[in-house]
């Protein structure tokens, strides 16, 4: 028995006997049994061990509470065994090494392994041990045959029966047969004469490979393995490689610099490290790569993890605190625009449109900038929040600049927001990257001398050639289809510029932490009255034609309908002709007596405005449309959603394409057709209609990237870190990060954490302050 399950076993037992699960002579004898047992040991752990098995001598002759007592202090003893006997610091170098040097500073590395590195993105000798293995292979174990699986890995160490080289025609096939003591099985390697010579007269050996059965025996080809004696089996790191480098060089190569982990300082306050239990960077770092034991790497990765988040949530949050103190121009208006124009709504602004107003009117008044996330689900109302706030910033003298994702859905909000303000006299114009070039001329040149108040338009508007007289509010409508960078930019137009971004993707808790960091939020949790959910269905492919018949009377009461076809990045060109080849199907089959539209991504703007246009007056009846109507578009008579392929879709898209409909107040019907494949998603998705409901789910299930639908989600890369498993860790790291910027927000007293700030996130947080 390992040193280390022996004392996992031991806890157990003895929360096992004070919860009264066992008896005490139970314990007693396995202590007993378990002396003679333990394999591997060194000498100060074996110390440790028997002080340990001593300790519980003769415990049930002790009185009842007398020997409660003991077992309670000996849960204390676990814990120090742990830290003291199964973790372990790195073995203290020579001479002191600056980690910020050039990789090829280091031994074992030449100007070709050098150029490999750099391939890993291995430039300093720091960046050799934030190189963290993709997984380890535990050869602590002896061999058990009868436990192997054919077709799963196995790790193990085993002895060594004989070791036999063949030639067959131009092979040598070597085999190693070892055994557990009861049976044996085959290692099998081809052309390498060397490991011949290697485990020739070597006793026992640790390996890990593929288990395979080939009539009956056990067998593995190839494995990676290491000539043992009984006392180094050990727990072995398996790293990514690039192609020029092997794993057995990798491993040596961070094993003969290992020492050079003592030059690392520990960033993170000691204070922190205590109050959550986290490891020093030293032992951490060294259990990532070679760990004493499975405890010693769980610690180490948990700290690891708690570093990354740390790291990322205190940049944001410092971010966040230049921007809060930084002296904007507090923007005073009395707010005669907006109340003109809310009397002329047709409806009555909901509380939570009520109370978003009031907050982001109240960062506008104030000095300081407003940096702001406006969440509401698809329909609540965030476009007339939007325009109540840039009637107050127009109101008080400065421009608004207002930017959505596409060209589409910009050009709907320039038509709507014309039609809703230009009778304030506001002068509104419109910027797209396909606006004739002589317009684009006109348009900036009055977007600098001031004579238009609103710019609506696509990211065009963040080229650099465009200058404002005074801008001072940004609007970015769904702004998760915009990278973080795009924000940025927008926001360095001006000194002083309020922000506010607003975006439907019901974000769960862990993910605007890590993406949004750095805002205030507003969110509208209320939808207007008189909606109704959609109808949702999940309808099998063979039941299309019944499909088609019930869009057909849809269609017969004038109600409009949206077929979705998925678009992939990968696969661009396959899916658009699948949108075309359903398009051509629809208007000489089953809709020939209605009036079909297409829509897809890639045609002209102003084609697909055209569409749209015929859409909206319900010239076009069915819109077969690839996933560009996905964000914001408002086509009141909408009734009707089929969608194609739904397994290919996030939930939390669903929801955005489901939100399409049913804006009339009337029934409205969401159809799924699918082919069966991930039936469980989707009929959660039919009964859910709560926008964060849907996307934990789908978070819990799919990960982060997934869940977002695309790659210019704007997430951080994380080394070791898990969104969704490490949850809890994140929650406890942004408390920290907060906690710590109270304290001292320029973290004068915290150099070393400064220091791995700067060279972590250098770039963004200068970024705020040149602002
Ligand atoms: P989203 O938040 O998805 O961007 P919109 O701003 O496009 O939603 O609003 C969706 C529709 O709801 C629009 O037609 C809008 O005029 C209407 N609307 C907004 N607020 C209310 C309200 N308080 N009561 C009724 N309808 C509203
Ligand atoms: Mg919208």
């Amino acid at each position: 028995m390992l040193f280390e399950d022996f004392i996992n076993a031991s806890e157990k037992k003895i929360n096992d006997v004070l919860n009264s699960q066992i008896d005490l002579s139970d314990f007693e004898s396995f202590i007993r049994k378990s002396s003679k047992e333990i394999e591997g040991i060194t000498e100060d752990v074996r110390e440790r061990f028997s002080a340990f098995c001593d300790y519980f001598f003769a415990l049930s002759s002790l009185p009842p509470d007398r020997a409660n007592v003991r077992l309670k202090n000996g849960l204390l003893m676990i814990d120090k065994i742990r830290n003291e006997n199964l973790t372990a610091l790195p073995p203290l170098a020579e001479k002191e090494i600056d980690l910020d040097s050039p990789i090829k500073y280091a031994k074992k590395i030449g100007p070709r392994r050098e150029e490999e590195l750099r391939k890993l993105g291995i430039y300093m000798i720091r960046d050799l041990f934030y190189h963290f293995p993709r997984m380890y292979d535990d050869w602590r174990r002896p061999l058990k045959i009868l436990d192997l699986i054919a077709g799963e890995r196995v790790s193990a160490t085993a002895k060594i029966v004989n070791v036999e080289k063949k030639r067959i025609k131009n092979f040598i096939i070597i085999t190693a047969v070892v055994t557990d003591g009861f049976s044996n099985m085959y290692i099998v390697w081809f052309n390498q004469e060397y490991i011949y010579d290697t485990l020739n007269g070597a006793k026992q050996i640790a390996f890990s490979g593929l288990v395979k059965n080939e009539n009956g025996k056990f067998k593995v080809y190839s494995p990676d393995f290491e000539v043992v004696d009984a006392e180094a089996s050990k727990i072995s790191p398996i790293y990514d490689l690039t192609s020029g480098i092997s794993q057995g060089v990798i491993r040596s190569i961070i094993e003969n610099n290992i020492q050079h982990i003592n030059a690392f300082e520990d960033p993170i306050p000691e204070s922190i490290l205590k109050k959550r239990n986290l490891m020093d960077l030293k032992r951490a770092l060294y259990g990532m790569h070679f760990p004493k034991s499975e405890y010693h790497l769980k610690m180490a990765k948990k700290r690891m993890v708690y570093e990354e988040f740390f790291m990322l949530e205190l940049s944001k949050i410092m971010i966040k605190h230049n921007v809060q103190s930084k002296e904007g121009i507090s923007k005073s208006f009395k707010g005669l625009l907006s109340k003109q124009f809310m009397k002329t709504l047709p409806f009555k602004l909901t509380n939570a449109q009520k109370k978003v107003i009031s907050e982001i009117e109240k960062d506008l008044k104030d000095s300081k900038m407003m940096n702001r996330l406006l969440h509401g689900d698809v329909g609540s109302g965030k476009t007339v929040v939007a325009e109540i706030a840039a009637l107050d910033t127009i109101e008080s003298g400065f421009q608004v600049a207002f930017m959505a994702p596409t060209y589409v859905l910009a050009s709907q909000h320039f038509e709507r927001i014309t039609k809703d303000l230009s009778k304030f006299g506001i002068k509104i114009a419109f910027l797209a990257g396909s606006t004739p070039y002589s317009d684009k001329l006109k348009i900036k040149e009055k977007i600098i001398n001031g004579e238009i108040d609103m710019i609506i338009g696509t990211h065009a508007l963040i080229q650099k050639d465009v200058v404002f007289k005074n801008l001072g509010f940004i609007v970015i409508d769904e702004q998760h289809k915009f990278g973080v960078k795009q924000r940025e930019m927008l926001m360095s137009k001006g000194k002083t510029i309020d922000t506010l971004v607003m975006t439907a993707t019901p974000i769960p808790r862990t993910l605007s932490m890590t993406l949004y960091g750095d805002l205030d939020v507003s969110i509208i949790d209320e939808m207007p009255k008189g909606r109704k959910n959609p109808k949702t269905f999940v309808v099998n492919n063979s039941k299309r034609e019944e499909v088609y018949d019930f869009v057909r009377q849809e269609i017969s009461q004038n109600v409009g309908v949206f077929w979705i076809v998925p678009l992939i990045e990968e696969s661009e060109k396959i899916d658009l002709s699948a949108a075309t080849r359903i398009y051509d199907e629809f208007k000489s089959g089953p809709f020939s007596n209605q009036s079909v539209g297409l829509l897809h991504g890639r045609m002209p703007s102003e084609e697909k405005n055209d569409v749209m246009e015929k859409f909206l007056r319900n010239e076009i009846q069915i819109l077969v449309s690839t996933t560009v109507i996905e964000v914001g578009i408002d086509i009141p008579h909408a009734g009707v959603m089929v969608i194609e392929h739904p397994e290919r879709f996030g939930l939390a898209q669903l929801h955005q394409l489901r939100g399409r409909v049913g804006r009339s107040g009337n029934d409205s019907y969401c159809i799924l057709l699918t082919n069966g494949s991930e039936i469980d998603r989707l009929r959660y998705f039919a009964h859910t209609f709560n926008g964060f409901d849907l996307s934990e789910y789908d978070l819990k299930l799919r990960g982060p990237g997934e869940f977002m639908g695309t790659r210019q989600h704007g997430l951080p890369e994380f080394k070791v870190a898990n969104l969704v498993e490490d949850e809890a860790l994140l929650i406890e790291a942004r408390e920290d990060a907060i906690d710590l910027i109270k304290e001292d927000p320029d973290l004068n007293a915290y150099h070393k954490l400064l220091d791995e700030m700067n060279r972590r996130y250098g770039e963004k947080i200068k970024f705020v302050e040149v602002g």
